[in-house]
């Protein structure tokens, strides 16, 4: 006989866990079932080894600066493995803790592939499971292109797996896992090329964002190639890689290729058909505002929704459906407006709201732009400077801010508070009425005339 539950999560990562997390506060019997690690990308292969990595990076940038300072430091060879096994010991942390947190929270894990028999079953392993409401949590993986010589190269996966450090690296995409790639390697002491198909990385990002981070990319020694695309890869007979691109331009001698050129729902296995549950073109699996699906009783959280892949999006979405099913929350649902987000670029990006473009092709000439640029007092000392950028982007005769964004030391941490403010519909007004921090980065945004 089957097992029933109230809710079934398929995929145990951020969006999943969080809708079985929070229906069984409610008393609601609830199960995860994942297929790989408990804790999905962002604690296994995206957000957390990541900004381990970034960390590195920053601190690599440290011991540089220190000297600055006065201190007596050299900087010693950077121990990979060390560092790796460091990354790997904290996340399987976190992977033990969740299974110990699901066991006291009553939900079950069941481990292996989902796959859909009708709208209200699943099999895993041989298993059926019945229940009332199905998460749909599967999230994306790393797309590699339809090339020859593709499988030469490693995707954002192959990179936590590396367990020696890459010495000349061509990083291919100009997304946040490419930008963050690219410069965490280079301040690690990496021989960096950064290839991108277009002119410009962060495509979506305000311009005073992207160029500011092309600078500071190429004055940290990152080789940047744009309007390049690749259409072979090979080996040459030192076992280096060549990439050959479009017209007749390749571009040699690197011992890795990376890339980071999108991601994709992982929705194929899962016989949705089955249920009658619609994809788009993509695979992706369209939700409306609810989380809704086309089928009822059954809903997509996550990256699978094809709308803002950010972890804190798809454990919000999932948590406030789980509050709408078990809690009588009839109209909870996420905004889906305004989120914030930083790039853990070198130096890092915050941001909230619209772009100057965007603003201005919605509001015209309603829009009134604070800017400030400077290098923060940290490199005052130091012998490598670095760029502060800001921008507030007002609208209307009330100034009413829609859009706050930086790139700069700080703005990684900075962001989450001007995005409450923004949230609240904070105005420019109430800004420059709030007392300045001093001396500090963020006292800018409070100054700006
Ligand atoms: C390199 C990288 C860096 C990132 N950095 C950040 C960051 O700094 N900040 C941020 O907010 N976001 C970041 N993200 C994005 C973030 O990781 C995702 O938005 C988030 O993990 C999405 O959660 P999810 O639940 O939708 O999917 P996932 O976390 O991908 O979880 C889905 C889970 O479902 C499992 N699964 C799939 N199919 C099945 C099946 N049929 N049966 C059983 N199990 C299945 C998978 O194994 C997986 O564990 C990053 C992503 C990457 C790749």
């Amino acid at each position: 006989m089957s097992k029933h539950y109230d809710l079934i999560a398929i995929g145990g990562g951020s969006g999943g866990l969080s809708a079985a997390e929070r229906a069984a506060t409610y008393g609601a019997k609830t199960a995860v079932i994942e297929k790989g690690l408990m804790g999905g990308t962002c604690v296994n292969v995206g957000c957390v080894p990541k900004k381990i990595m970034w960390y590195a990076g920053m601190l690599s940038h440290a011991l540089d600066d220190a000297k600055g300072y006065g201190f007596d430091v050299k900087r010693g060879g950077l121990d990979w493995q060390k560092l790796v096994d460091g990354r790997q010991a904290y996340i399987k942390g976190i992977n033990d803790w969740y299974h110990t947190y699901l066991a006291d929270s009553k939900i079950d894990e069941i481990s292996g592939t989902a796959t859909f028999i009708d709208a209200k079953t699943l099999e895993v392993a041989g298993e059926q499971y019945t229940t009332d409401h199905i998460v749909i949590a599967p999230g994306t993986v790393p797309v590699v292109p339809d090339i020859p010589g593709a499988e030469l190269g490693m995707t954002s996966d192959g990179f936590f797996a590396l367990t020696e450090q890459p010495k000349r690296i061509a990083v291919v995409g100009s997304g946040y896992i490419a930008v963050e790639i690219a410069g965490l390697l280079r301040a690690l002491g990496c021989e960096v090329t950064l290839i991108i198909r277009s002119e410009t990385v962060l495509r979506g990002f305000d311009a005073m964002l992207r160029d500011v981070l092309m600078e500071e990319m190429i004055g940290a020694g990152i080789k940047i190639m744009s309007s390049m695309q690749i259409e072979k890869v090979d080996k040459a007979d030192d076992g280096s890689l060549n990439l050959h691109c479009d017209g007749g331009h390749t571009v040699t001698g690197f011992d890795e290729l990376l890339w980071a050129i999108g991601r994709e729902p992982l929705t194929a296995d899962l016989n949705l058909e089955a249920a009658g549950v619609e994809m788009d073109k993509r695979g992706y699996v369209p939700a409306d505002a609810f989380q809704n699906t086309n089928v009822d009783g059954i809903y997509s959280v996550g990256d699978v929704t094809g709308q803002a892949a950010l972890t804190p999006v798809a454990i919000a979405a999932a948590r406030r459906l789980a509050d709408r099913l078990f809690d009588n929350q009839a109209d909870r649902k996420l905004d889906y407006e305004n989120i914030p987000t930083v790039v853990f670029s070198h130096p890092p990006i915050g941001t909230v709201g619209v772009s100057e473009e965007q603003a201005r092709k919605e509001h015209g000439d309603a829009v009134k732009v604070y800017t400030s640029s400077f290098t923060p007092m940290y490199n005052a000392l130091t012998e490598h400077k670095t760029q502060t950028a800001m921008k507030l982007i007002c609208v209307g005769a009330q100034e009413k801010v829609i859009g706050v964004h930086m790139i700069g030391l700080g703005a990684d941490e900075m962001m989450q508070g001007f995005a409450v403010a923004l949230k609240m519909g904070a105005t420019k007004k109430d800004l420059d009425d709030t007392v300045a921090i001093h001396p500090s980065s963020a006292e800018e945004f409070v100054t700006m005339r």
